[in-house]
């Protein structure tokens, strides 16, 4: 299986920004595991924002433009270095694509974005992708990660989406306020109930919610990819995933 699976920062990082050893060692491991099983995985890694808070010692994400982009400068090196150290221990090779909008929406450029894909997948390499946040305008960046990982599945034709959120899938409320609220196991057509469960909150670190979840699953599933949102504080259901277990919640990709 072509995999993309897309974590977000408040697994791989503490709330002040500091890496969360605990999550991203577990992530890397069981990625590795699945890599050598001979899948295929592109990971969409949030968090350079929210370690160059960590590493520059700021007392809270930067609310104004250029500060957040410095971070995500800053940000970006030690989360690479991180995942270069760590896979590295289970002879995995990685690479970083940094993207922005603009990359999808030119022909040229998605082509050598494809192409680079491919290449580096042919290579046995594990792209690791996120927003060129540092340059990307305010007005034309992606903004959440969701949505890219949504982007580079339908790109690259892969076979499945997972996005390892804090939450394990889409509830029938918001379960930290309704505790009597249900897991949905599978969303076969994102109907507009759906998209008002989504609702719009997220961490403080992250960029992403339920809504930019569910907006990308609505562009995978349409591109004919499933999406599963699941948690990734629990890196062990990416084994059941690939299995074909019921794991969080599952959109179904729209077959042709
Ligand atoms: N690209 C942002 C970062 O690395 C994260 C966007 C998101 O949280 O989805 O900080």
């Amino acid at each position: 299986m072509r995999i993309v699976v897309k974590v977000g920062t408040s697994t791989l990082a503490h709330p002040g920004g500091l890496l969360n050893i605990r999550h991203t060692e577990d992530l890397v491991k069981v990625w590795s595991d699945i890599q050598n099983a001979g899948h295929q995985l592109i990971i969409v890694s949030s968090a350079a924002t929210g370690l160059g808070v960590g590493k520059l010692q700021l007392e809270e994400k930067p609310r104004d433009l250029i500060t957040k982009q410095a971070a995500a400068a800053v940000g970006q090196c030690e989360l690479m270095y991180t995942y270069d150290r760590l896979f590295g221990q289970y002879n995995h090779t990685v690479a970083q694509m940094l993207l922005t909008w603009e990359d999808f929406d030119h022909p040229q450029r998605r082509r050598n974005l494809q192409n680079t894909l491919e290449r580096l997948l042919e290579l046995h390499a594990i792209p690791i992708i996120n927003e060129n946040d540092p340059v990307a305008c305010e007005e034309y960046s992606l903004g959440d990660n969701d949505t890219l990982a949504a982007l580079v599945a339908t790109c690259i034709h892969a076979d499945l989406v997972v996005l390892m959120s804090d939450i394990d899938g889409l509830y029938t409320a918001d379960p930290h306020t309704h505790p009597e609220a249900a897991l949905i196991p599978v969303v076969e057509e994102i109907t507009p109930e759906i998209e008002q469960l989504a609702g719009g909150v997220g961490s403080s670190l992250g960029t992403g919610g339920m809504l930019t979840k569910v907006t990308a699953a609505k562009r995978a599933t349409a591109a004919g990819v499933d999406m599963i949102i699941t948690n990734g504080s629990h890196a062990e259901v990416l084994y059941d995933i690939v299995e074909g277990k019921s794991v969080g919640t599952r959109f179904v990709g729209r077959k042709a």
